[in-house]
């Protein structure tokens, strides 16, 4: 969009990079979303174009193979990605927030074996604190790991594997006794690798088939059973030593960009939802006038517009002060309520602005009304945002 979502500052690299995702997201990802979401197939060729532009290594070191490149990059490929299909964006952010967690939190050998293969998308990354008892509620985990010499023996279950079957490496969330008087402490981030598919993937690790959703659809989502799955120590995220007790809070830094990427798919379905909107008001005529003329409709899109602006400007702010290596949050939290609250605001307007066309599944905003309300749940509901904001906000406010 030539006016909304701009942002300032942005290096000549960066501006190149969005304007090539952005031409990808026009010319493969557009014209193919809706017969691929509604025959909820798997978008194998637009994956591989993603491999071919070094997406899946955007902000992995250039050491490992990767482009080294910022959340901020990351957060507005990611708006461009969604603008055209929000599914494209879950494959990679699955992949981006393991890939993060390896970087920041990883052992150096976890570092030297993964990242180079997950630089070029060969090994892809799924992510897994949930489980069917809990999400919102991630220390009622059950799944666990006993210790078994230099071993560690995983059971249980875990739900909602987005990317589950075609992944490779799985960083799983479980509790272990490590005698910590925090349950926070007593949990462990394991990185789980399997070959990708359905089924028993590794031994004792099976993904028994896909959950049908009501939309984002194309990438699967999956549940995981853990039935004696045996890892050595130092498969703990961040070794054996290090690693073992620590995996509540490493997973808590990976939902911080994890936040931030959601805000972004916000953005970029909303722009699209106000893409479809204004091109629509100004076609569709009615008592001898384009539905634009009509100061009631007109007055829609300057409220899409505005929402769209504001979301945007927290989105990059949160991603700039992850970037400057401070804690967000709080801002990560308020970038992700407001910007899927107002995407779910935004896209309802627009099918209101289709009348019944809208309700067409020949129409995208139909698809866009099936997507929007994910956000408004994955990496923790608005609920969890505001909680999160109000301890963050009340821990600097003390009376
Ligand atoms: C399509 C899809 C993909 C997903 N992908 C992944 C993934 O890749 N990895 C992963 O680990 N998880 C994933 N999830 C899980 C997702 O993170 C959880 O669904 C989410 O965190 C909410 O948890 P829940 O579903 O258990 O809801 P619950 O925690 O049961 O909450 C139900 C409702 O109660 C509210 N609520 C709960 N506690 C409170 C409270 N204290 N105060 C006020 N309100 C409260 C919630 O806001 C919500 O409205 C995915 C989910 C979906 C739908």
């Amino acid at each position: 969009m030539a006016r909304l979502a701009q942002t300032p500052g942005l290096t000549d690299e960066q501006r190149a990079i969005l304007e090539t995702v952005r031409e990808f997201a026009d010319k493969e990802i557009i014209p193919h979303a809706q017969h691929l979401e509604h025959a909820d197939e798997y978008p194998a060729d637009i994956v591989d174009g993603m491999r071919d532009m070094g997406l899946f290594g955007l902000t992995i070191a250039e050491e490992y193979g990767g482009l080294g490149e910022s959340l901020l990059t990351y957060a507005l490929v990611v708006e461009e990605l969604s603008r055209g299909w929000m599914s494209i964006s879950g494959i990679v952010n699955t992949h981006f927030i393991v890939a993060y967690l390896v970087s920041q939190h990883g052992s150096p050998e976890q570092k030297v074996s993964l990242l180079p293969r997950m630089a070029t998308g060969e090994v892809r990354g799924a992510f897994s604190m949930s489980e069917p008892g809990c999400g919102s509620d991630v220390a009622a985990i059950r799944s666990r790991a006993e210790r078994d010499g230099d071993d560690f023996v995983l059971n249980g279950q875990k739900m909602w594997l987005t990317n589950g079957a075609y992944s490779s490496v799985v960083a799983t969330l479980v509790k272990t006794e490590t005698g910590a008087e925090s349950v926070y402490g007593n949990m462990t981030t394991f990185l789980l690798e399997k070959e990708p598919g359905f089924g028993e993937t590794a031994p004792g690790l099976t993904i028994p088939g896909k959950i049908e959703k009501m939309g984002y659809k194309g990438v699967e989502t999956t549940e995981m059973v853990l039935d004696g799955v045996r890892v050595p120590a130092s498969a703990a995220l961040g070794g054996a030593e290090a690693g073992v007790g620590r995996g509540f809070y490493q997973m808590m830094d990976g939902i911080e960009v994890g936040r931030v990427n959601v805000a972004a798919r916000a953005c970029g379905i909303s722009i699209r939802a106000f893409e479809l909107a204004v091109g629509y008001a100004q076609q569709r005529q009615t008592f001898g006038a384009p539905l634009a003329k009509h100061q009631a409709i007109a007055f829609k899109l300057a409220e899409m517009g505005t929402k769209i602006e504001a979301a945007h400007a927290l989105m990059v702010n949160a991603a700039r002060l992850k970037d400057s290596g401070a804690r967000n949050d709080v801002e990560a939290g308020m970038a992700k309520l407001l910007a899927s609250e107002y995407c779910a605001e935004v896209v309802q307007e627009s099918f209101r602005i289709h009348g019944g066309y809208g309700y067409s599944k020949e129409y995208e905003i139909e698809r866009l009304m099936r997507e929007a309300p994910f956000l408004l749940i994955g990496e923790g509901t608005s609920e969890i945002q505001k909680t999160i904001i109000s301890r963050g906000l009340l821990k600097e406010y003390r009376a």
